[in-house]
């Protein structure tokens, strides 16, 4: 593994993370902004500068071989652009160049969060030593990247293995992104809690509505609110077995906040799978939970940085 250090970047719709990185993943200096979401583009480069800018009054700086960025998407990597749901002030908005102008020319490597995230899971969580995995994000959005044949395959725009947007139900509600019955549709947090208040379950006094709370009420023996987590089961299952069966995964890895409601979640994904992972090939998939934590954007985006560099180690 490499000695030099890497910078890494994690951007998302309400915050900009940004790290100075070692070969083994160890982050060694941080700097965060809030994310201005909802001002114009040269606004929001502004906080990504001022990451940057921190990360720079470092001494372990001038080590930084390359940088990493993990944003949210769409990215086209190809083009070096980001057009972030979240973000209306960067469509097609040239991230790459203006990163590189103010990093003093380093080289830069772009990829998507999903992508980013299963990057770190590759490295040093649930998916590690497997040459060929799924790696999903549940949460506000649904989310995911793929490892083939040892190697992250981002794809050419940074995107591949988005499996949100894989179609499981052809009459489905339309989905935001203009397809209909989509596995986000189904298996979000928000659409967790929209499924389960519209089949009658109420929130306690807390006034609690998210997915965390339905969760909750599903681990206490609330049919409704376990319902609205089998249907989510049932959509990640379906994905799943169409990843597997299109490209011999064996293992499939489930984060972010859903990931993280635990059997309420894992019992109903493993049933429906072995309902939908049929054929031969597929049977011995197996589905997990994710193991990194809240820094795996940033280690994922080092890890790009890193597989980037001259002499990289296969398999980041
Ligand atoms: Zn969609």
């Amino acid at each position: 593994m490499h000695t030099d250090l890497v910078a890494a970047l994690d951007i998302g719709g309400t915050k900009i993370a940004g790290a100075v990185v070692d070969g083994h993943g160890t982050i060694l200096v941080r700097a965060q902004r809030p994310t201005p979401a909802r001002e114009d583009g040269d606004t929001v480069m502004r906080a990504v500068e001022e990451v940057l800018g921190e990360l720079t009054t470092s001494p372990l700086w001038g080590r930084a071989r390359a940088i990493g960025i993990g944003s949210a998407g769409p990215v086209d990597a190809s083009a070096g652009t980001v057009s972030p749901v979240n973000v209306p002030g960067w469509r097609d908005f040239p991230l790459v160049e203006r990163v590189r102008a103010v990093s003093g020319g380093l080289p830069v490597e772009l990829i998507g969060d999903g992508v980013a995230i299963t990057a770190a899971e590759h490295w040093q969580g649930a998916a590690r030593g497997h040459d060929n995995a799924l790696c999903m994000v549940v949460s506000t959005g649904v989310g995911g990247g793929l490892v083939l044949n040892g190697r992250l395959h981002p794809g050419p725009t940074g995107n591949a293995g988005h499996i949100g947007h894989i179609s499981v139900d052809l009459d489905g509600d339309p989905c935001p992104c203009g397809s209909r019955g989509c596995v986000e549709r189904l298996a979000s947090g928000p659409n967790i809690a929209r499924h389960a208040l519209e089949n009658g379950w109420r929130p306690g006094p807390d006034g609690d509505a998210t997915a965390a709370a339905v969760a909750a009420a599903a681990r206490a023996g609330d049919p409704v609110a376990a319902a609205s987590f089998e249907r989510a089961a049932q959509a990640l299952a379906a994905g799943i077995a169409a990843t597997a069966t299109l490209v011999e995964i064996d293992i499939a890895v489930v984060g972010g906040g859903v990931g993280k409601a635990g059997d309420v979640l894992f019992t109903p994904l493993r049933k429906a799978l072995a309902d939908y992972a049929t054929l031969s090939f597929v049977r011995r998939l197996t589905v997990v939970p994710a193991r990194t934590g809240t820094d795996a954007g940033l280690v994922g985006a080092a890890a790009a940085a890193l597989a980037g560099l001259p002499g990289a180690a296969a398999g980041v």
